[in-house]
């Protein structure tokens, strides 16, 4: 065996192009390890340094003329670590993206090697059972009947495209460019992008508006049905938003359910960020209604820290995904249970994904995600507590995240505020985002991080309380 000079440690073995299949390979250990390593001193030190990190330099692009040494490749990768955003630092609180759960990186880690392919059943033969029961399990689990089912996707803009392609098809309006989806003011940015992928007409998301606290209005959405009758467009879906992106508002579901139900419209719950909230009872009161949607996207990427991407699309009569993705697999043996994986959705070959989360759940336990789910939303009352009413105006739904602003000031001042407090903020190892929000942009802080104490929260607060009194 050649041995490749590595002067900081232990001599490495080269490192074979694919794991050895006749016996135990110690090059390709030694690899893993010392890669894994890698990984957990970048863990360490993420406290010492801020979520964003300062200007890095990137290892050579294209492939070298001959193979590269593990060592090397090591060092290339370190380049790469140096430069990413850490959401372990106690101070990232701008976006919906938390610190991995440790057993989710394990079996992503286990996933890329068994390389196993979710298209079809005999290529992913105990993964396909336990993606198919792990979604049945969760679709119950959120209150939906015995018929339920889901799909993995590759994040929620993938999950609410496929509910709105299963809405359409069930509504028997795929030939019908003129079907129109209804959505809130503050519903994500993805229900744009799905219908131009499903080839509506420009105004085929029609927008509702939203009471103060940034829930859809009943009133609102009623009218705009009655108008879409008088204009003789079908309503295609209403999406209601459980948990919105900015400031993590919930439609009022029930209500939405009962009017779907009466006039025969698909009702899709965007849960992305909220529907996790259903899994513990006690956090699930603002959750109440979810389980009387058609279909519902949950990212379990968002809150719970399993690894991107994890993101699901349930449904409350499984058959239905099959109805509008099946094609049949004219080169796959048949399936043994409803259908491959690849006819239930738009994705053909797909990896493991269902690997990590349902790892990272039963590493969590019961108790686990209940603790992570009320930490979350302790954090938010903790800040949203501690900013001075009197200076800043916050905007909260029920769940982990906020808005803030200072009380008094034009569009324009709120901007020049927010931009410099980022700024200040970065300074001092807290990250919050810039949405635009109400015709401006406030700060945004998302409570989903783990490692963020109350003493960061309470320097956060003072801080924000400051920067008011400072820009006069
Ligand atoms: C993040 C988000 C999505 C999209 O999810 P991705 O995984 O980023 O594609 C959809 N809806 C809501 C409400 C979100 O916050």
């Amino acid at each position: 065996m050649v041995l490749v000079g590595n002067p900081a440690r232990e001599p490495m073995l080269t490192l074979p192009f694919f794991a050895a299949p006749e016996g135990l390979d110690p090059a390709l250990q030694e690899f893993l390890d010392q890669a894994s390593q890698r990984l957990c001193r970048w863990f360490a030190d993420a406290e010492g340094r801020g979520p964003l990190p300062a200007l890095s330099v990137l290892p050579a692009i294209a492939p070298e003329p001959s193979p590269r040494s593990a060592t090397a490749l090591l060092e290339d990768l370190q380049l790469v670590m140096d430069g990413a955003y850490r959401p372990s630092h106690p101070g990232a609180l701008a976006h919906l993206d938390p610190p991995p759960l440790t057993a989710s990186i394990a079996a992503d880690l286990i996933c890329a090697g068994l390389n196993n392919n979710l298209l079809a059943e005999e290529l992913a033969p105990s993964l396909s059972h336990l993606e198919r029961q792990l979604c049945q399990w969760l679709a119950q689990r959120l209150g939906l009947p015995s018929g339920a089912g889901g799909v993995p996707a590759s994040g929620g803009s993938l999950s609410n495209l496929m509910a709105l392609v299963v809405a359409r098809q069930r509504a028997g309006l795929s030939a019908e460019p003129g079907a129109v989806v209804l959505a809130s003011d503050e519903a994500h940015v993805s229900l744009d992008k799905a219908v131009r992928v499903m080839g509506l007409r420009p105004d085929g998301l029609r927008r509702i508006a939203v009471d103060g606290d940034g829930a859809m209005r009943l009133d609102a959405l009623e009218t705009a049905l009655e108008q879409l009758q008088a204009e003789g467009r079908p309503c295609l879906a209403v999406v209601a938003t459980a948990g919105t992106t900015v400031r993590g508002a919930i439609d009022p579901l029930p209500q939405l359910a009962d009017l779907c139900r009466r006039r025969g419209v698909w009702l899709h719950v965007d849960g992305a960020i909220g529907a996790v909230y259903a899994l513990s009872p006690d956090t699930s009161a603002p959750l109440e209604g979810l389980d009387r949607a058609d279909s519902i996207t949950v990212n379990p990427q968002k809150l719970l820290g399993i690894t991107k991407t994890s993101s699901l699309l349930l449904v409350a009569d499984r058959r239905m995904l099959v109805e509008a993705f099946a094609t049949g697999l004219p080169y796959m043996e048949p399936a043994w249970g409803d259908a491959h994986g690849g006819e239930q959705g738009l994705q053909g070959s797909r990896p493991a994904e269902i690997l990590k989360l349902w790892l990272g759940l039963r590493q969590l336990g019961e108790t686990g995600i209940r603790s992570l789910l009320q930490g979350a939303l302790q954090r938010r009352q903790h800040l949203e507590d501690r900013l001075d009413p009197e200076r800043i105006q916050v905007s909260s739904g029920p769940l982990h995240l906020l808005v803030c602003r200072p009380r008094i000031g034009a569009p324009d001042q709120v901007d020049a505020w927010s931009a410099t407090t980022r700024t200040r903020l970065l300074e001092q190892g807290f990250m919050l985002s810039r949405p635009f929000h109400g015709g401006c942009h406030p700060l945004k802080a998302v409570l989903g991080n783990p490692h963020t104490q109350s003493h960061h929260l309470d320097q956060l607060a003072a801080m924000l309380n400051r920067s008011v009194l400072e820009n006069g």
